[in-house]
């Protein structure tokens, strides 16, 4: 017998969050909340920041996605380019 995936928790609701960079909707322990901190993109990783939040898939994959859908302004309703480099640094820094 196989699971069938990952989404499926028993008949529980989760909480499902869409990926800002690839739009798919998943659980959202499966994706890293990000929030803006004076114009920079950083990963919550303890989900403790104050906020608007936006969720990705960790992977250097879904980031340029996002980018190139210029998902981050967008989902920050920010005015002023978003410093990505911190959370590219972060994906870079677990991909393996
Ligand atoms: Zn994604």
């Amino acid at each position: 017998m196989r699971p069938h995936g990952k989404l499926e928790y028993g008949g529980q609701a989760a909480p499902l969050r869409t990926c800002v960079g690839c739009r798919v909707r998943t659980v959202s322990s499966e994706l890293l909340r990000l929030v803006v901190v004076e114009g920079v993109i950083v990963p919550d990783l303890r989900r403790r920041l104050q906020g608007r939040g936006a969720s990705l898939h960790p992977t250097l994959s879904c980031l340029e996605l996002a980018e190139r859908r210029r998902a981050f302004p967008r989902a920050f309703r920010a005015a002023v380019p978003l410093d990505l480099s911190r959370l590219r640094g972060h994906l870079e820094g677990q991909a393996g």
